[in-house]
């Protein structure tokens, strides 16, 4: 099955809706979500092979620059660098729970701003087309949270198909690495 070539038009809009209002960051969950349930369903890769809206930007993206991609480095496919990226991804989704619970339990104020990679403040603020009345505190640091994980993760998803080929992000994305041990052990 073959990602269809407009699905990336999904990843612009969860971006831009972020710009109307950051809450719209949560639907990211569903991206999360949806590749495991499928997994457990079929025990492959079914939303790699055909429904990834990350995986089409990507390769739309990489057509710019197709002529002068470098080859994807074997440290990529064969390193540790996908081991890195996942455990990347474990203190990032550790750092958003626990702070969300402090913020929920009034113990700190949401951060209402974006970071990159984590720490990394950015320098703007985000513009808010519309405002949403009475959403806890809570929801709205975890809003700016994930969205600050899925703009790192793209981010670093885009650079890494305008250097080399379009989809090397896919060899260290954290949902391949977890799923590829799954259908491993689950043989
Ligand atoms: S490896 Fe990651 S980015 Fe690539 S298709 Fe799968 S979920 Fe999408």
């Amino acid at each position: 099955m073959k990602n269809n070539q407009f699905l990336f038009l999904l990843v612009l809009t969860y971006f831009a809706l972020g710009f109307v209002n950051i809450h719209f960051a949560i639907l990211g969950l569903i991206c999360m979500i949806l590749p495991f349930i499928l997994l457990f369903r079929n025990r492959k890769k079914t939303w790699c092979q055909g429904y990834c809206p990350r995986a089409s930007l990507l390769s739309t993206t990489g057509k710019l620059t197709s002529k002068l991609s470098l080859k994807t480095p074997a440290f990529f496919i064969q390193g540790k660098i996908k081991w890195i990226m996942l455990i990347y991804f474990g203190i990032s989704l550790t750092f958003i729970t626990m702070t969300t619970i402090r913020v929920g339990l009034g113990f700190s104020p949401a951060l209402e701003y974006l970071r990159f990679l984590i720490v990394i403040p950015l320098p703007f603020e985000m513009p808010q087309l519309i405002t949403f009345e009475r959403l806890p505190a809570w929801l709205t640091h975890l809003s700016y949270r994930f969205y600050s994980m899925m703009m790192t993760t793209t981010f670093i998803g885009v650079i890494l198909s305008l250097v080399y080929k379009p989809r090397t992000w896919c060899t260290i994305c954290p949902i391949s690495t977890i799923s590829g041990e799954y259908i491993k052990y689950t043989r």
